[in-house]
């Protein structure tokens, strides 16, 4: 639905004239930077007052502002975005924060392929495109009761990690689940994490090619999650749990990271898998999208998550990656996002690239 009126608003946009919109969170300082740096207006959707702390960063900061009363209001404002030409970037608290039913029903060019919501929030839809591409996850344990190695456990929904644990018994797992949420409990994978950074242009053949488009790797990162990361500082995990202090797995900010030069193959190959099954699941992702992945000691990538936008770990990565800079110097996954909307409307192609 949102297709056929995107494409209509889009024949009434002033191409030479386009906005680049976001919510003032998240990875929008990248955002609105990578859009200056391609020419396009920008403007900042913000909550009460004015960010003040976007006079720190001038090169971040938004032409505009849009103020609201609360995120939902966004929708009341779509007239004015639309006279504006503006295209907007979603990113994860942008959907988080408007909700995915009002994001479905945003009346804007958005960035990407919506559908995808779907897909990647639902955690068994996930596993089917996943698996379906080849991928290995991490193993599910449908019965509580055969827990027999360390497992997390993962609410619905929880954003961030929040409220995520670990149980190595049936006992501990007991003593912790909250049963009124919804979980799923996987292996605990052991090994190091890599948040893979991945473009999928449908348009373009100016990197790895498939056979419509092409993909770049940008970057990638570690997440920095508070406690787990650094809690050895106090002592061993088992040490701490028997005093009734427990990891939590919240993000509280990105490091930046490059792996072996060996495993990049592997890398282009799960992108391409995801990329092609995503086509034949719901007509294709487009633009941005991070896999969350293990490597284990037999350097076997398993991937717990894919998230199909703009992620915040590009944010190491404002004046580019040690892989973007071979690509192009100063390029951020912000800046190529902009980037991929100017070509695509030079050659008018936006209604391949937004929905
Ligand atoms: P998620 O919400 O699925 O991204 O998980 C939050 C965090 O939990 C991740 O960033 C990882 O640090 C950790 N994690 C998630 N799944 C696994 C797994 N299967 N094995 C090990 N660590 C995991």
């Amino acid at each position: 639905m949102a297709k056929i009126d995107i494409k209509d608003m889009l024949t009434n946009y002033d191409k030479k004239d386009l906005t680049i919109a976001t919510v003032c969170s998240h990875s929008s300082l990248q955002i609105f930077n990578g859009a200056k740096k391609e020419g396009f207006n920008t403007l900042g959707i913000a909550v009460g007052e004015k960010r003040k702390f976007y006079d720190a960063f001038p090169l971040g900061k938004p032409d505009e502002f849009l103020i609201v009363k609360n995120y939902k209001d966004i929708l009341k404002h779509t007239k004015e975005l639309q006279e504006k030409n503006v295209i907007v970037i979603p990113h994860g608290s942008f959907v988080e924060y408007l909700g995915a039913e009002k994001f479905m029903s945003l009346n804007l060019p958005t960035f990407g392929n919506r559908n995808v919501l779907m897909w990647e929030s639902d955690r068994d839809k996930e596993r089917t495109w996943l698996e379906g591409a080849g991928l290995i996850m991490p193993k599910e344990i449908q019965d509580p009761h055969y827990i027999e190695k360390p497992v997390i456990v993962k609410y619905h929904g929880a954003k961030g990690g929040k409220g995520f644990f670990i149980a190595k018994t049936y006992e501990e797992f007991k003593k912790r689940v909250n049963n009124r949420k919804k979980y799923s409990i996987q292996e605990f994978v052991m090994g190091t994490r890599y948040y893979l950074h991945y473009f999928f242009s449908p348009i373009q053949k100016n990197g790895y090619k498939l056979k419509k488009g092409s993909i770049q790797l940008l970057s990638m990162d570690r997440r920095d999650e508070t406690t787990i990361d650094e809690v050895q500082r106090l002592g061993s995990i088992a040490e701490l749990e028997e005093l009734g202090i427990h990891p939590t797995f919240v993000v509280t900010g990105n490091i930046p990271i490059v792996m072996r030069e060996s495993l990049l193959p592997k890398v282009f190959d799960m992108g391409e898998a995801v990329v092609k099954k995503s086509i034949d699941l719901f007509g294709g992702i487009i633009g941005s999208f991070c896999l969350e992945t293990v490597v284990t000691e037999e350097l076997e990538f398993k991937v717990f998550e894919i998230s199909a936008r703009i992620v915040a770990g590009t944010n190491p990565y404002i004046a580019g990656s040690p892989y973007s800079e071979l690509i192009q110097p100063d390029l951020s996954t912000g800046r190529r996002i902009a980037q991929e909307i100017k070509y695509a409307s030079e050659k008018n192609l936006l209604e391949e690239i937004v929905t």
